[in-house]
């Protein structure tokens, strides 16, 4: 009797889970690890963090997903290193065998040799980022309402989004939607809409790599929703109540309490790992480089997927850090294993790029479907449709359907809740009656 063969797949996002999927119906064992319990959709991060969605809504238990699939088993768990001699993934609290490991643990965000910047900048990736995000945008406009300073009250209403990349976009156009309308008759003392987003980017436009008629587009979509934006500035500094951005020679400096980093990412510290462990090489941003059938030098029997690989071979350049990427790169890896275990090969791995998309606010999208640009109402339906359709549980796409058309018709963002702890200004003033609202205005002008 022969013993299936262990592939073991290191991180349940949009690259593993494809993996783990695609080998169902195959003579092989799969161990699908995470150190979290479920899948998350990361692309509506941002409605988590504006509101919009509940973070149950964008997660799906990995066990759940794959509680019909036999030959596959989910381990709850933190992988810490490799020994790739003994063929063995180290986990804090154990070591697992395998035959063929495929590893797609992702990235997470960067801030160019500026860590300390992450604590006034969060950045967002995971639940926990998208929540603190939250609790920092809902918690500004409390603060303000308490607030007696003008000058502290204009800090606490301005927002500022570093990085105007799909992230940026879409959470700066999210701000700016709250202020405007979602909060609109919520407060007694201030206007919401009164609140500045300022989105802060380094190229000369927003969504560099997109085609230059769609940055346009979304240029003024975000406008439309009161978003400044700021090109060629560049991040100088991040402190808790300020930024300083340098354009040109000038240095200025933006007073905030909300700073949010949708910038920079870096590969996983399993990266690092794995190429010290196997001599592969890491490219500047900590991703490693793979051959081009996603393996590593002398160890075929390891491949990087997703977000955490470097592959330039078709395009000369590294393939960005989208799902379809991973989605494409971990059903290649399971034909390439199919292939093995028969003794044939695959042709190298080829990336087909079907386009791109990003949001901004509630009925504006630009999609980018190579020859057809699509921008406002129409892109926003398309790229509506098109994240449905990847969210991976069947009942989360009706929930999220419903709970979106009923944020379209009514403005509304339901999940404004305010969770973890803080500290809101003294309520010194709360005696007094609320100001008329104009009277208000007219000071913070
Ligand atoms: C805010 C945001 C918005 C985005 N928007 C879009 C978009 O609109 N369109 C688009 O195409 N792409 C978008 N992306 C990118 C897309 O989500 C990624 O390209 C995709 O998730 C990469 O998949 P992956 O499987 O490589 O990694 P991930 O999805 O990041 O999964 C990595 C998994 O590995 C696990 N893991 C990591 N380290 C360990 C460890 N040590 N031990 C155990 N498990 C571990 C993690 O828990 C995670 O589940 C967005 C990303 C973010 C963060």
């Amino acid at each position: 009797m022969t013993t299936a063969q262990r592939v073991v797949i290191i991180g349940g996002g949009f690259g593993g889970l494809h993996t783990a999927k695609s080998l169902r119906n195959t003579d092989v064992h799969v161990t699908l690890i995470d150190r979290r319990n479920f899948h998350l959709f990361q692309p509506l991060l941002y409605q988590v963090a504006t509101g919009a969605l509940s973070p149950a809504n964008i997660a799906a238990p990995l066990r759940d997903i794959f509680k019909r699939q036999m030959n596959t088993e989910v381990l709850l768990g933190e992988v810490v290193d490799f020994d790739v001699e003994k063929r063995e993934v180290i986990l804090r609290d154990g070591r697992i065998p395998y035959d063929t490991l495929v590893l797609a643990a992702g990235v997470r965000h960067h801030y160019f040799g500026n860590d300390q910047w992450e604590e006034h900048a969060p950045g967002l990736k995971t639940i926990e980022d998208a929540t603190e995000m939250r609790r920092r945008i809902l918690l500004a406009f409390e603060a303000a309402e308490r607030e007696t300073d003008p000058e502290e009250i204009r800090k606490w209403l301005t927002f500022v989004v570093i990085g105007a990349g799909p992230t940026g976009v879409e959470l700066a156009g999210a701000v700016g939607e709250i202020a405007n309308y979602t909060l609109k008759n919520n407060f007694r003392r201030i206007n919401p809409a009164s609140a500045k987003v300022i989105l802060v980017e380094g190229m000369d436009r927003v969504l560099p790599p997109y085609p230059a008629d769609l940055s346009a587009a979304a240029q003024k979509s975000l406008e439309k929703l009161g978003v400044t934006v700021r090109t060629k500035a560049m991040v100088k500094d991040v402190q808790a109540d300020k930024i300083i951005i340098g354009i040109g020679e000038t240095d200025e400096v933006i007073d905030s309490h909300t700073i949010l980093w949708g910038a920079g990412v870096q590969g996983s510290p399993l990266g690092r790992k794995l190429a010290a462990a196997t001599g592969a090489e890491l490219d500047r941003a900590g991703r490693i480089i793979v051959q081009p059938d996603l393996s590593l030098p002398n160890h075929p029997e390891i491949l990087v997927i997703g977000d955490l690989a470097h592959y330039a071979h078709q395009t000369g350049k590294p393939l960005p850090g989208v799902a379809q990427v991973a989605m494409q790169s971990g059903d290649y890896a399971a034909r390439l294993i199919k292939a093995r275990l028969k003794g044939e090969t695959v042709p190298t791995f080829h990336y087909r790029d079907l386009g791109n998309m990003a949001t901004i606010g509630r009925a504006a999208a630009v999609a980018d479907l190579g020859k057809l640009h699509f921008t406002g109402f129409i892109g926003w339906v398309l790229w509506l449709f098109i994240h449905l359709l990847y969210i991976v549980q069947y009942q989360s796409r009706i929930l999220v359907l419903i709970q979106w058309a009923w944020n379209y018709i009514t403005r509304n963002r339901a999940a404004r809740l305010i969770t973890g702890e803080h500290r809101l200004p003294p309520a010194d003033h709360e005696s007094q009656p609320p100001q008329a609202e104009e009277t208000r205005e007219k000071e913070l002008v």
